[in-house]
């Protein structure tokens, strides 16, 4: 089977799915969680995932010599060889405990998110534990970097550019994100939306399907 290396933020939803996917699949893969690292280790794995991608979205997967940014099954089982790509989207394992240390930021994120995402066309997940980890995630960002920034992509050090991943972000990548129904993350997704597990996070046009 080709080599799987994988980029990752502990901090991401996706991620997560992500390594879930392949362990149900007997596929074994090496990651790094750039997030866990601090100074040299995580600037010099961010740089590897940058100039592998040419962005700073998280995840990105490498399949032998191919690249794809994001969780996308399909693409995967094709990829690898798979039958089928099976359990589509699988909920990661219920090992995440909340950290009550950020809870009271978590919910005032809650509450000052809500209104804003409400005015763009778009509702928090109904996913009650999606929304719950991903917030604290974000809650986690602002006490390390003193902006709520994305859990799903990687701040890259430049100012112009991390200004466009500060939570909610759905204003500097509306059009991207109106063709998948959700945020990158899955924090928030069109109200119109009930059962966000059937959304791709990687659109069609972008998978070439
Ligand atoms: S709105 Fe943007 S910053 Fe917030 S969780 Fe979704 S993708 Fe990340």
């Amino acid at each position: 089977m080709k080599k799987v290396f994988i980029y990752t933020n502990f901090s991401c939803q996706a991620c997560r799915r992500l390594k879930e996917f392949l362990r149900r699949h007997d596929v074994s893969f090496d990651y790094v969680d750039i997030d866990r690292l601090s100074g040299e280790d995580r600037d010099v794995q961010k740089e590897k995932a940058h100039r592998l991608s040419g962005g700073w979205d998280i995840p990105v997967v490498q399949v032998g010599a191919e690249v794809r940014v994001g969780f996308d099954p399909d693409w995967l089982a094709e990829a690898l060889g798979l039958p089928d790509a099976g359990m589509g989207i699988p909920v990661p394992g219920e090992d995440w405990v909340g950290n009550p240390s950020l809870a009271p930021r978590r919910e005032a994120l809650r509450v000052m998110f809500d209104p804003l995402a409400r005015a763009l066309g778009y509702k928090f997940t109904p996913e009650l534990q999606e929304a719950e980890f991903l917030l604290e995630q974000v809650a986690r960002n602002e006490t390390v970097y003193g902006m709520p920034f994305c859990p799903c992509k990687m701040v890259s050090g430049s100012r112009e550019l991390d200004l466009r991943i500060v939570c909610p972000c759905i204003p500097f990548h509306r059009k991207h994100f109106d063709s998948m129904k959700r945020c990158w993350c899955g924090l928030f997704v069109h109200e119109d939306v009930q059962e966000p597990r059937m959304l791709k996070q990687v659109p069609e046009q972008e998978t070439g399907k």
